[in-house]
């Protein structure tokens, strides 16, 4: 099935796009990184995009981005972008690029420890379920001054800003409140000029909804599905 998928083509659409909703928005495109989630997908498929430019990349789970960046160019940036569990931490630290969804003290804790024992400085984001779904992970916007209060006091952790999974829905259009709302969240954080934290970051963003995250100030797009086509987890 994945013979069918041209990553050279998809790559060149996705890139035009994010282009096109930069500028429509008045944005500098160069303020915008694409990173291709090559979750569930074949190596051949990163190194595909790696070879047209591409340098960021996202996986969900801790054993699939080890594994790929063992492999990867030394120049790649790798992503966690999945629910990150405590007793997986160890294994990333020194390898991950940005972890996105930070949605605890606790973790961030741990990510503390495990820096501090590698003698580096994890950066991280701040995972908000603007949307308040129950089967998503992240915190509520009222809750975010206070967690990112407490996690700047860890000298390892570095929160660099705000990261949301949108709900998955018909149009586009219906996730721009949220990415408005994660957008003003983050510069209501930022104007508290909070001691180690960076407010620079919004992760936000998918196949479905990207141009419109763009065109409402992501700094990451996360997109998958339109660059390397569906994901088969039957097959796994
Ligand atoms: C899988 C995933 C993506 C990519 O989703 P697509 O719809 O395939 O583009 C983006 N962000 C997160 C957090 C994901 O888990």
């Amino acid at each position: 099935m994945d013979d069918k998928i041209n990553v050279k083509e998809n790559l060149s659409v996705v890139l035009d796009n994010i282009k096109e909703a930069a500028l429509k928005a008045g944005r500098d495109p160069e303020d915008v990184t694409l990173i291709a989630v090559t979750k569930t997908k074949p190596f051949e498929m990163l190194m595909e995009a790696y070879d047209y430019g591409i340098r960021d990349f996202g996986e969900n789970k801790v054993q699939d981005l080890v594994a790929k960046w063992e492999l990867a160019p030394k120049d790649s940036r790798f992503h966690m972008i999945g629910h990150l569990q405590k007793n997986k931490v160890k294994y990333l630290i020194g390898k991950v690029f940005l972890i996105h969804g930070v949605d605890s003290y606790e973790l961030a804790e741990e990510i503390e420890k495990q820096s501090a024992k590698g003698n580096c400085v994890t950066d991280i984001l701040i995972e908000v379920n603007v949307a308040e779904e129950e089967s998503k992970f992240g915190i509520k916007c009222s809750e975010a001054l206070d967690l990112v209060k407490k996690i700047s006091l860890l000298p390892h952790v570095h929160i660099k800003g705000l990261m949301t999974i949108a709900p998955y829905v018909e149009s586009d259009e219906e996730n721009r409140q949220y990415f408005v709302d994660l957008r003003q969240l983050l510069i209501d954080i930022a104007s508290e000029n909070i001691n180690n934290v960076d407010m620079s970051v919004l992760s936000m963003g998918m196949t479905g909804d990207y141009r419109v995250a763009v065109s409402e100030g992501a700094t990451y797009v996360r997109v998958g599905t339109g660059i390397f086509g569906e994901r088969n987890y039957a097959k796994e």
